[in-house]
């Protein structure tokens, strides 16, 4: 049906009205509370002159601040600009001037780098929110948002142009509000890609990309019956498109509890989840990661928890099992990427056989090998890089109109940039990304590989592979470690254990290890940044 994205939280609140849609830190925000604080803030920001088209940014950690501006600025027509919070000023400006972004949504604390920033930008209004003005933050979850450990006092100018959430939610009737709405290609999003390869590109994510990829996730994961029963960890952040579709919007299609995190803490969620018996927990492979090596996790019934997806990144099969024992639930992989809003793949839920695979495209979404270079399709088995096209495919990149050309075709296929393969049955496999494939000696080598085989080891807690230069390879193989607590291994013992595992040329010949690797919101590790501290390394 061609109805706006805005249509699950009217339906929910009317199912549902005195149902928990936001669980806090400890507090409860009912649907009907919920649908009222959004009309609130959409007629403030109708009186602020947001009108449809309008692009409002939101720079909030999962919060019931961000759920609230999210919906209401799609209430006004507006188009969500999503701001990682963590983003440092360089970041945030090209985000904001790229975006054209007119309105911020901040938290307080985020205020002074939204001030430095702001005069090479087209912001008008400001509205900031305080850790305390809807359900209070404890202080131990500001870091990192501050960026520094002290500055947790931030002082906001009073000025004209900047307003309080709190008094906006407080001086406003909640008049329900008509979404100026033409059809499902009316945009929604700007959606910033991970930045985890380069700059973030805005791909343009209309109403009807996002409604279809709510409905599939829910389809796939069998939560279609809206028995207003159901809970979702929401964990990921929403300003990612990974948690806003498959924890928030498929939360509110269903009917959901939101069990809001807004920041990533084992212990913080474990207890969480004991106490509110969440029945999904969408994640990434390094929180599952986090959760089954967290020493005291036995001590925990996790038994509510029914079905996960992860993705973002491989989930390595030893996480899927353990996850599995621990909760009695399904974990599965999926596949996507901001540009198709973004979920393409997923396994099936009940089908081990398959694990290590992304699984099967979703309903009315089509999927190919293609050459890299010529786009010709390949045999079944080859690998090349991944193309697919269905309804949730993004409308293209925002004023960019030859990064665009460049990525979808004149058939609505979009290339990933991702290399894959399938085999007879159709199941998709992801090598790496394009970007990432290393070089060396001629022969093409897949990060991934060699990071399963790492991960492997017992003492291994993370692992990422990247290419550096060498002069005889073109390329090499280098490791970057974490190791588990109080375990210590030798390279040489490394090296031994690779080989036994791995083609020679595959095997890394430079290791280092490391407390902890550097990685993106959704927990995605940065190899570039690992690749670019190796180059420096060794100049
Ligand atoms: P940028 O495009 O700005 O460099 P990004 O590609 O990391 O950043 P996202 O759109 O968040 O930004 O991520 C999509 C990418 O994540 C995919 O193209 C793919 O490389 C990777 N990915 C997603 N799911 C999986 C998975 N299950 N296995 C392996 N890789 C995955
Ligand atoms: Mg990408």
């Amino acid at each position: 049906p061609d109805v706006p994205l805005t249509q699950f939280l009217v339906d929910s609140a009317n199912d549902f009205p005195q149902n928990e849609a936001i669980y806090f830190l400890g507090k409860s925000i009912t649907f009907k509370q919920l649908l009222d604080d959004v009309y609130r803030f959409a007629n403030s920001l109708k009186e602020l002159g947001v009108k449809k088209g309008d692009r409002v940014g939101i720079m909030l950690p999962n919060s019931p601040q961000a759920v609230i501006a999210y919906y209401a600025t799609l209430f006004v027509g507006g188009v969500v600009v999503q701001i990682n919070p963590l983003y440092v000023e360089r970041e945030l400006e090209h985000q904001l001037q790229d975006s054209g972004t007119e309105t911020l949504v901040c938290l307080d604390l985020l205020y002074p780098r939204v001030e430095k920033v702001r005069p090479g930008t087209q912001l008008k209004n400001l509205i900031v929110t305080s850790v305390k003005d809807y359900l209070p933050f404890p202080k131990n979850w500001l870091y990192p948002l501050t960026l520094r450990k002290d500055g947790i006092k931030v002082n906001v100018p009073k000025a004209d142009d900047i307003f309080s959430f709190k008094s906006l939610i407080q001086k406003t009737l909640p008049t329900p509000v008509t979404v100026p709405y033409e059809s499902g290609n009316d945009l929604a999003l700007l959606q910033y890609t991970g930045g985890t390869t380069g700059l973030a590109k805005g791909a343009m994510l209309s109403h009807r990309n996002l409604i279809v990829n709510a409905i599939q996730a829910a389809n796939w994961l069998n939560a279609t019956d809206r028995d207003g029963q159901s809970s979702v960890v929401g964990a990921l952040p929403f300003f990612h498109v990974y948690g806003m579709t498959v924890v928030m919007n498929f939360a509110m299609l269903i009917g959901a509890t939101m069990l809001l995190v807004p920041k990533f803490d084992v212990k913080e969620i474990l207890d969480m989840i004991e106490k509110k018996r969440p029945t999904f927990f969408p994640g990434a492979p390094t929180m599952y990661v986090g959760l089954i090596n967290y020493p005291k996790i036995k001590d925990y019934d996790l038994s509510s928890v029914k079905a996960c997806i992860s993705g973002s990144a491989p989930l390595p099969l030893d996480v899927q099992q353990k996850f599995e024992e621990i909760t009695g639930g399904f974990l599965v992989e999926g596949f996507g990427m901001t540009e198709t809003s973004p979920v393409t793949h997923c396994n099936l839920i009940w089908n081990r056989e398959r694990s290590g695979t992304i699984g099967l495209p979703w309903p009315d979404t089509d999927a190919r090998i293609v050459d890299p270079e010529t786009k010709e399709e390949l045999p079944i088995g080859e690998t090349g890089e991944l193309m697919v096209k269905g309804p949730q495919v993004m409308q293209g990149y925002w004023n960019r109109p030859e990064d665009t050309k460049k990525t979808i075709n004149e058939e609505g296929w979009l290339s990933t940039g991702d290399m894959a393969r399938t085999d007879e049955d159709g199941y998709f496999f992801i090598m790496d990304r394009k970007k990432d494939m290393i070089i060396a000696g001629g022969f093409n080598i897949y990060p991934r590989e060699v990071e399963e085989v790492l991960f492997e080891h017992p003492a291994i807690q993370e692992a990422a592979v990247v290419g550096v230069p060498d002069p005889y390879r073109g390329e090499t193989v280098k490791a970057t470690i974490v190791l588990k607590e109080a375990e210590h291994i030798t390279e040489e013992e490394l090296d031994q254990f690779c080989r036994e595992k791995l083609a020679k040329y595959k095997v890394p010949r430079i290791y280092e290890f490391r407390k902890e690797l550097p990685k993106t919101a959704v927990g995605k590790v940065l190899r570039r940044v690992i690749q670019e501290e190796a180059v420096e390394q060794m100049k």
